[in-house]
Formats: C-alpha cells, sequence, structure tokens
C-alpha cells in the first residue's frame, strides 16, 4: 500500500528532532499524499499500532527508549497557493519558507515567524507566535482529520487558541492545512522589520547549538521565565550532555551526545528551583514524547 522507498525502520529519531535526541523509531513512513495517509492510519488503528505526526521536531523531545510504533511525517503535504491576501498551504510546507514567500508577495503578517524551524502543521499545533504576535493572528480555518478520518474545517473561533495552545494539543487530530489571512505591505518594510528581528534572534540566542527554542512559556507578559532562570545563577548548569545556555537562559542546548533523559533532568531541575525561590510553577513549552514507563 505504501511505497517501499517511504518506509524506513529503526530510524533515528536524532536526525528528526532540532535537539538531536531521541532513540529509534520502528518505522518513519511519509506518506506520498492525503490518500495514503488516510489508507495508513485505518491500517495502524485497525492493528492497534502506535503513531504520531512528527513535524519538523523543533518543539520535540524524544526519550532514548525505541519508539515502538510508527512515527509520521507529512512532508510530502507541501502544497502552497497564494491568492490575494489570503494562503493556503499544506502541513508539511516550512513555515519559515512561507514567511519569505509572504515578503516576497509583499504580503506582511508573518514576519514574526521569519525564525521559527517548524512546518505548518506543528505551527498550528503550537500556536507559535514571537513579538506579540502567533499563527492564531492569521488563521481563517484550518482542515484536519479528525478521530473517524473525517476531513474537517473549522474556523479560527473554533480552534481553542491562545498563548501556544490550540484545540489540537487536546485531541489526535491530524492538521492537514491551513487558510491564512495576511495584509498587503511594502516589501522593503516587511524585510526591514525581518531582518532586525533576524538579527535580534542572533544576538541573543545560542542559534549554534541543537536546542528547541524557549523551554519554559513566560509566567506572565512582565515575569520572563529566562530572567528567572538567570537570577538563580542556573546559567551553564549541565546534566550529562544537556546546558542551560550561558547566552539564553531559557534555552536548554545540547553541547554533545545529549540524551532526552538529560534535557528533563535540566528541566525538573530548573522547575523545582524556581518553585523553591519564587513559589511559581514554570510550564514546559516543548513536548516529551516516549518517557512513561
Ligand atoms: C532555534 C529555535 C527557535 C524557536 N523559536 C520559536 C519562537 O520564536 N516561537 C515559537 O512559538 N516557537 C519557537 N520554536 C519552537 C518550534 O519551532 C515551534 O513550536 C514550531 O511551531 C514547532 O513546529 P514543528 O513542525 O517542529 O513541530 P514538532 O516538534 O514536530 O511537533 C510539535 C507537536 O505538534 C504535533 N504536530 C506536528 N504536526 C502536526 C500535524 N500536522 N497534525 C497534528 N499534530 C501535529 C506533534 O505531534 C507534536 O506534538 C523555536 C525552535 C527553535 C529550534
Amino acid at each position: 500500500m505504501i511505497e517501499k522507498e517511504n518506509i524506513k525502520t529503526n530510524e533515528s529519531l536524532k536526525d528528526h528532532t532540532t535537539y538531536k535526541v531521541g532513540g529509534t523509531c520502528k518505522y518513519f513512513i511519509t506518506p506520498k499524499d492525503l490518500e495514503e495517509l488516510i489508507t495508513l492510519i485505518k491500517y495502524l488503528k485497525k492493528n492497534n499500532m502506535k503513531y504520531m505526526i512528527l513535524g519538523n521536531g523543533s518543539n520535540t523531545i524524544f526519550s532514548s527508549k525505541e519508539y515502538d510504533g510508527v512515527i509520521i511525517n507529512l512532508s510530502n503535504l507541501n502544497s502552497m497557493k497564494i491568492e490575494g491576501d489570503k494562503i493556503d498551504v499544506e502541513a508539511g510546507y516550512q513555515l519559515i519558507k512561507l514567511s519569505m514567500d509572504a515578503l516576497n508577495n509583499g504580503l506582511s503578517g508573518l514576519e514574526f515567524a521569519a525564525g521559527i524551524p517548524g512546518n505548518i502543521g506543528g505551527a498550528i499545533f503550537m500556536n507559535a507566535g514571537a513579538y506579540k504576535s502567533d499563527m492564531s493572528n492569521l488563521v481563517e480555518t484550518v482542515t484536519f482529520l479528525d478521530e473517524n478520518l473525517e476531513l474537517k474545517t473549522l474556523p479560527k473561533e473554533e480552534l481553542d487558541f491562545s498563548y501556544r495552545k490550540s484545540l489540537f494539543q487536546k485531541n489526535n487530530y491530524i492538521i492537514i492545512s491551513t487558510v491564512l489571512k495576511l495584509t498587503p505591505g511594502d516589501k522593503d518594510e516587511i524585510k526591514a522589520l525581518m531582518d532586525k528581528r533576524k538579527q535580534r534572534r542572533i544576538d541573543s540566542q545560542p542559534l549554534e547549538y541543537p536546542s528547541a527554542g524557549s523551554v519554559f512559556r513566560n509566567p506572565s507578559e512582565d515575569i520572563f521565565a529566562g530572567k528567572l532562570i538567570e537570577d538563580l545563577g542556573l546559567k551553564g548548569y549541565t546534566i550529562g550532555g544537556a546546558q542551560i545556555s550561558e547566552k539564553h537562559a531559557n534555552f536548554i542546548i545540547n553541547i554533545g551526545n545529549a540524551t532526552g533523559e538529560d534535557i528533563k533532568a535540566l528541566i525538573d531541575l530548573v522547575k523545582s528551583k524556581v518553585k523553591e525561590e519564587y513559589n511559581i510553577d514554570l510550564h514546559v513549552e516543548q513536548r516529551f514524547i516516549n518517557f512513561e514507563d
């Protein structure tokens, strides 16, 4: 049913996460289109096999254990169409690439996304954002497969978007595509804003190391997780190959052969120290997979 070249076995998840961590997965499958995706999921459900959709793995922490199931990659669902100020784009399309397409078409709204290395599916799932904007500001509709594998389309108002949250975190729906509405703008101004923000990221983030961006959500608009961690003197604190970045305390970096378990131990340590010192419960933005016993 699925073409052989689209199925890999015992694939290392290190190659599919920006942290460069994870054990192997039994199968890593890249369906060639929507029809093949539906056929695959039907088969997996019927055979009671575990599966998950992985985007670019830029917000995901896998444990070192084997993932005893199927990791599904949607990179072949990558069509993109711009009509006027609307963009109809599939889940496997790259967010950074889309922000460049918007720029080239004189469309403003995706400037915040030019440094976020996810794909559209992951960005909708996470309601990715920065600089006081996020995907939900642009989304008109999202089309997804529900639990009965029916293709449904819902408007933004019904997608439960809030800070780094969406409806998709509460169910097993599979995001297939979205329609975004942007605003016509001046190309030079859009580019200037993107360049400025790119430089800010280069100056403030440890982009030379594997990471998954900010680890913790900011507790509030004026309390920054990074500042709390820095004030505790935890910059540079290391467990195994995972380190709290010296450059940005809300980043954990892989300084060499870190495991998901190293990262998790560091996250647990930060959470308990912040709770002890400030009585604040930090919430992790990133997704832990395959840690349960
Ligand atoms: C250097 C760096 C900077 C970053 N900066 C930011 C930032 O400024 N703002 C920000 O918000 N994030 C940032 N991130 C984090 C990350 O890029 C975003 O959260 C991004 O949206 C994740 O997309 P992804 O495709 O990599 O998702 P993945 O990590 O692959 O997946 C995340 C979750 O989404 C689910 N998922 C993915 N695709 C689908 C789908 N089609 N259907 C259903 N579920 C799906 C997965 O199952 C998983 O649970 C940064 C990361 C890095 C490495």
